[in-house]
């Protein structure tokens, strides 16, 4: 995907109601969105194939709405307040801000696509005959590429490991990488930067609370409250959707980072040493989640840390093609006994599992999946916006999975008079109270056609004058651009196999 396609979303998604710029009069706030009518619905209805996928299907899984603020010692015990930081460092010249990680991890993505481009180069040239791992091992530019990449990824794992600010700078300076935007390479020193955003609680002398940089936290603390009044055995998950806060260092990439987010995220207890099995488990089950929306399978992909955060045992991300290239999506965490172990340190409670089948009592294992809402809401648009061109004219088309889309159901009269607004309103009343129907009788149909294609919506339902008389409509379906004249009594069956979230679910 290009990265000029996504300027043309970004616009889209503000043309059609589906994002704005917080504070929009005021010239905007940084990296805050608001999500506008169309947007809602969409973001809604992601939430519920989550929510249905995570909890209603699960018979081990309960879910949970824990409060933003919480005790400052849970971020304490969390570890956020001492590791919570990404490394930052400033172009002198251009008084751009980055994070020094990133620009590496650009390098070495740049010396790969090198790689990339010689690859292409020889296949096209042997066509059938070239044999790519023999390639690999023997041109002498791509060895050399290959071993600057491995050199390079070594030396940049060792100095993240040991948190070594001067050998980041170090890097940055050998490897001679200039700032993207004034090509300037006037660094200042790498510095560590905490993410959370701080403030008050109650007056004038309140204690500094933080807002949660993750919803994990509310999950933890709670354990024993849900394990004993749910009366739940291990194995079993606790899901929660909401805000998270990062104060995060770069945010220029729409809602992919932002600074108030949304994350929906499950932490499924387990007993020590079976975590092996459900994190496979818990990974491949997203994965399909992900695949059962119907986009190309190759748009998704998985990736194993280098470096595990400082309470992850293993840890994979399932990555997707963004329109700036393959990057995190979901997280897939196995946290160990970390998170609990050091609430029940720093609390003093014990928070421990009495297992029967053992005899013996334990701190619970976690896997856990932690997924940011907004950027599957960029996977879903990124995916969805489709540039069709058709004889006379070239029609924007969101291909939004059926299940998820704002609207499901548009209704039409084809004129303002002869009664049809007033079918058009019966039929309206009728599907309603399943569907979330759009009614419009302004402009010629065909405009109102490409209306609802830019906001995705799967089908249009036209009223007209033989509708007067026989009580039929036209059912316009949104990719095919089919249409079909059928009984109203049927428009409810047509559009419910289609539309119900069951389509999706059944497929994970
Ligand atoms: P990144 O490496 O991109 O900063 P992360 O590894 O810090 O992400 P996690 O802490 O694992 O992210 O958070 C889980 C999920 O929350 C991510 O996979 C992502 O989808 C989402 N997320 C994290 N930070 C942001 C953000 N600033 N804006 C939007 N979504 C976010």
């Amino acid at each position: 995907m290009a990265q000029d396609n996504f300027s043309k979303i970004i616009s889209h998604a503000k043309e059609y109601g589906f994002i704005f710029q917080s504070s929009d009069i005021y010239d905007g706030l940084s990296a805050v969105y608001d999500y506008g009518q169309t947007g809602v619905e969409l973001k809604n209805n992601i939430k519920q194939y989550w929510w249905d996928a995570m909890v209603k299907m699960q018979e081990s899984i309960v879910g949970l709405d824990s409060a933003i603020f919480m005790h400052p010692k849970v971020w304490k015990a969390s570890g956020h307040v001492d590791a919570f930081n990404d490394p930052l460092i400033d172009n002198k010249d251009s008084k751009k801000r980055y994070r020094a990680d990133e620009l590496i991890e650009e390098q070495l993505d740049k010396i790969q696509k090198k790689v990339d481009k010689e690859i292409n180069k020889a296949r096209k040239r042997f066509g059938d005959d070239f044999d790519e791992e023999k390639f690999v091992s023997t041109h002498p530019r791509v060895v050399k590429y290959l071993g600057k990449i491995e050199k390079l990824r070594s030396r940049f794992i060792e100095a993240l490991k040991n948190e070594d600010l001067d050998e980041l700078k170090q890097i940055i300076l050998d490897e001679e990488i200039a700032d993207p935007v004034s090509g300037s390479r006037n660094w200042t020193d790498v510095r560590q930067f905490n993410l959370m955003f701080d403030t008050k609680l109650g007056s004038v002398d309140g204690a500094k609370i933080y807002l949660r940089p993750e919803t994990a936290q509310g999950i933890f603390v709670n354990y024993l409250n849900v394990q004993k009044t749910g009366r739940l055995n291990l194995p079993f998950g606790i899901a929660q959707i909401g805000k998270a806060f990062r104060n995060e260092i770069v945010a220029r990439q729409f809602i992919f980072r932002m600074r108030e987010f949304e994350q929906m995220e499950m932490q499924y207890f387990v007993q020590p040493g079976t975590e092996k099995e459900w994190f496979p488990y818990w990974r491949d089950k997203r994965m399909n989640w992900h695949k059962a929306l119907g986009f190309d399978d190759a748009l998704f992909r998985l990736h194993e840390h280098d470096k595990l955060a400082h309470y992850a045992s293993a840890a994979y991300d399932i990555e997707f093609d963004f329109p700036f290239g393959f990057k995190e999506l979901e997280g897939i965490h196995s946290r160990t006994n970390f998170d609990l172990g050091r609430h029940q340190d720093m609390s003093g409670k014990k928070i421990q599992y009495y297992d029967n089948e053992r005899g013996e009592s334990y701190v619970p294992y976690v896997v856990e999946t932690s997924i940011g809402l907004d950027r599957t809401f960029l996977m879903v648009l990124s995916a969805a916006y489709t540039e069709e061109k058709l004889e006379k004219e070239t029609r924007i088309v969101m291909k939004i999975p059926a299940p998820l889309a704002p609207y499901k159901v548009a209704v039409l009269p084809l004129v303002k008079k002869d009664g049809l607004p007033e079918i058009a309103g019966k039929i309206m009343d009728e599907l309603k109270y399943d569907f979330n129907c759009y009614y419009e009788e302004k402009d010629s149909i065909g405009r109102r056609y490409r209306r609802q294609d830019a906001i995705g919506t799967p089908y249009c339902i036209t009223v007209d004058h033989q509708s007067l008389d026989d009580n039929t409509v036209t059912i316009r379906e949104r990719d095919s651009m089919k249409q079909e004249r059928v009984p109203a009594e049927q428009i409810f069956d047509i559009v419910n196999q289609k539309v119900n979230m069951k389509t999706l679910l059944k497929q994970i």
